[in-house]
């Protein structure tokens, strides 16, 4: 695979440097990604303050724009989905689905209204609140889901009237590079560039002039840098950080059927997602039920090439996951916990590793702890729900988690009780883009997805109309009269 470029201004920018993207299947490289200068990244940012001036004045273009988005998009999967799955390791049809998420995403903001409230309309004076458009956004993504992720940006972003600048990660640049690329054709030039590089590319983004604001979907330990650097010039911040979370089993749930759900939950991507499970609390007389029942999905599914058609699960994506990941698994191990499956490894080139059911082991081991981000999955066992609860809370994460049982009123009120952005009963990772989505505590701040993913990519303007003869109505005094 070849060819991939930068879009700045509407055109292909050629690399002077660039970079070697590997395939997590093989653990070699396979293309090369152009690596952005400090003179190209002022030159995006240039590009996307002048398309502004248009863009933000023409909101029928901007819906007309994301849903030509969303048919390019849509017709393009043949040849966007491929370079994913060579870049990130997952099956091909789980790399088209992303694809058609992002169409499925521009078609949802083409069609989302957007606010404006009339607070007052009398003999004094005309008040509406209305929102604005920020300016130019810095938006950067993760490896995990690099398209879905980054059109959870781009089309609220585009709609409320922004412009934006967009960096992939560099172990999945290739297919946000192609994807803006083939979107040229319906995207007025500026509207949306797209830049690669390493780490740096990011820093110079949150710490430059010229954007508003930043999107950012990341770790937690990067997104407090980007706090951090985003704060002296006062940018808005949007962070999707890390999550760590936790499922609850009832003691009145179906072991087998939980265990089933459970695992898709946590086993998704091969664990690499934000909000996937990542650890298990069972009461005691159930575990040995549900771990074995984990272990026997663990144990039947289809790890492989993402090209091959059988493939449920691919490679972890990188080789620094790929090395955090048997870090956590050996230390459980050598801790005393028990792998009923997996726990290694697999014997072949890439960074493919076995799914993973760890028991015996209990918080205060690192992988029930920290965030695993991959295919092994703790279980641990619970005498007193409230205990089970203050455990699952007992964290600086908090983007969400789950809570599983046949009462399921029960279900709902234990769920209500956790810290986190999103509380789900009998299911993980229901997803829309109508549902608002953020964590609690260290897993955020923000929310993507919905009219309040909308909003965060606007500021509110009042727009007072004086009514008064004298232009002398100053509202207090219409509250005190
Ligand atoms: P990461 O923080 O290492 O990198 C994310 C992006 O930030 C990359 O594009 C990277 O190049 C860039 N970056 C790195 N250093 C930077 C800096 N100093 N300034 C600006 N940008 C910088 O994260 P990752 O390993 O790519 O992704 C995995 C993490 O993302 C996990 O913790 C996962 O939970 C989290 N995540 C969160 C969500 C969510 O919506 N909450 C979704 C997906 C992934």
């Amino acid at each position: 695979m070849s060819d991939f470029v930068m879009t700045i201004g509407g055109d292909s920018v050629p690399a002077g440097e660039s970079f070697g993207v590997h395939n997590p299947a093989t653990g070699e490289v396979f293309a090369h990604a152009p690596e952005c200068s400090r003179t190209q990244l002022d030159a995006a940012f240039d590009s996307a303050a002048k398309a502004y001036r248009d863009w933000k004045t023409d909101e029928d273009l901007r819906r007309a724009t994301l849903l030509r988005m969303a048919d390019v998009l849509l017709a393009s999967a043949g040849t966007i989905a491929p370079v994913l799955t060579a870049e990130q390791g997952k099956p091909l049809g789980d790399a088209n689905m992303e694809v058609f998420a992002a169409a499925i995403w521009c078609q949802y903001f083409a069609n989302l209204e957007t606010p404006s409230q009339t607070i007052q309309d009398d003999a004094d004076a005309l008040v509406d609140v209305v929102r604005r458009p920020l300016g130019v956004v810095a938006a950067i993504t993760p490896w995990n889901f690099p398209l879905t992720l980054a059109f959870w940006k781009i089309a609220p972003a585009l709609l409320a009237g922004n412009t934006m600048v967009l960096k992939p990660s560099p172990f999945t640049p290739l297919s946000t590079l192609k994807t803006v690329e083939l979107l040229r054709s319906v995207v007025p030039p500026g509207v949306l560039n797209v830049v690669s590089g390493g780490d740096d590319l990011g820093a110079w983004m949150t710490g430059h002039p010229v954007p508003r604001k930043i999107t950012f979907t990341g770790s937690i330990e990067t997104g407090k840098k980007v706090a951090q650097s985003a704060a002296p010039d006062l940018k808005r911040v949007t962070l999707e950080l890390g999550g760590n979370d936790p499922a609850i089993v009832l003691d009145d749930a179906d072991p087998t059927w939980v265990a089933k759900a459970i695992f898709a939950g946590a086993f998704n991507n091969n664990g690499q997602v934000c909000s996937a499970i990542k650890r298990v609390y069972v009461p005691e007389a159930l575990y040995d039920d549900v771990v074995d029942a984990l272990a026997s999905h663990a144990s039947a599914t289809k790890v492989g090439d993402g090209t091959e058609p059988d493939t449920k699960l691919g490679p972890i994506n990188n080789a620094p996951q790929f090395e955090r990941v048997k870090e956590l698994v050996a230390d459980a191990i050598s801790g005393g916990a028990k792998a009923v499956t997996g726990g290694h490894p697999m014997d072949r080139p890439g960074y493919f590793f076995e799914p993973t059911i760890l028991a015996g082991l209990s918080d205060g081991t690192r992988i029930v702890d920290e965030e695993q981000f991959g295919p092994a999955l703790p279980v641990v066992s619970y005498r007193d729900l409230d205990d089970a609860v203050e455990r699952a809370n007992a964290t600086h994460f908090g983007l969400s988690g789950s809570v599983w049982g046949t009462d399921a009123d029960r279900a709902y009120e234990v769920a209500g009780r956790l810290e986190c952005g999103t509380a789900w009963v009998n299911t993980h990772l229901a997803l829309a883009p109508q549902q608002p989505f953020g964590g609690f505590k260290w897993s955020g701040i923000g929310i993507e997805n919905g009219p309040w993913g909308l909003a965060e990519f606007s500021e509110v303007q009042v727009m007072h109309r004086s009514r008064a003869d004298d232009g002398l109505n100053i509202s207090i005094a219409g509250l005190v009269s």
